[in-house]
């Protein structure tokens, strides 16, 4: 299988990873940037439901080299994460209900947990529920992201950025889940953080929990890999 195939055959597996964990529906999407800087992405259908056939193949701008149907209408969150961050392979921006309502609350997501320590450089908002449409919004919007793995888009949803597919899935995960926990925590009262020692540590662990989790997934969804 080549290189670009495998690639298809995994942005396919996240959105199925996605809508089994009830993050994505008839919305969102999920792009990758290749060796040679054309990125895949989506097209504008449930991205859950997207073949590894079914990505499309655009240039940096978001103009399709090949592939059927259209971008999403929102191509300028992908093309803004790869020119504003050399070091991200891919990203997915979608809707889940509790970083959308933390986001409103105007609350980053706070590590309280050992899932949501991933995200211990912090989680900014950006601050305003329009669409992401083009190249100005979308350097905005990455302004706001700076060099953490997830930005929270006020009233609206979220772009989470990786280096792999496997890892942009698990994180994705993992923010939604940091949201719900830290929801009902703060209903309840006021958690305990975790020290910067603590956070530091179990954030280390990421690659193994995405191997771990990856594993489960492929059990339950099906799929290749180990
Ligand atoms: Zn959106």
């Amino acid at each position: 299988m080549s290189a670009e195939q495998s690639i298809r055959e995994e942005l396919a597996e996240v959105g199925r990873i996605l809508e089994y964990e009830k993050l994505i529906d008839a919305f969102g999407h999920v792009s990758y940037r290749l060796d040679d800087g054309a990125l895949l992405v989506t097209p504008h259908m449930p991205p859950g439901k997207a073949r590894p056939e079914d990505f499309l193949r655009t240039d940096a701008q978001g103009n399709v080299l090949s592939g059927a149907g259209r971008p999403p209408g929102e191509m300028a969150i992908h093309t803004a994460v790869y020119r504003n961050r050399p070091d991200v392979r891919c990203a997915a921006h979608f809707h889940p209900p509790r970083c959308v309502l933390l986001s409103v609350l105007g609350q980053e997501i706070i590590p309280l947990t050992n899932m949501s320590a991933l995200f211990h450089e912090g989680t900014p908002i950006y601050d305003h529920p329009e669409l992401i449409l083009n190249d100005r919004q979308g350097d905005a919007l990455l302004q706001a992201l700076g060099r953490c793995k997830a930005v929270l888009l006020r009233g609206h949803g979220v772009v989470v950025v990786a280096e792999t597919p496997a890892q942009l899935a698990v994180r994705a995960v993992a923010l939604e889940r940091s949201a719900e926990f830290q929801y009902a925590a703060m209903l309840a009262g006021a958690p305990k953080r975790y020290s910067a020692e603590d956070l530091a540590r179990t954030a280390a662990d990421e690659p193994k929990h995405v191997q771990r989790c990856m594993r489960y997934y492929r059990a339950v969804l099906g799929g290749g890999g180990q």
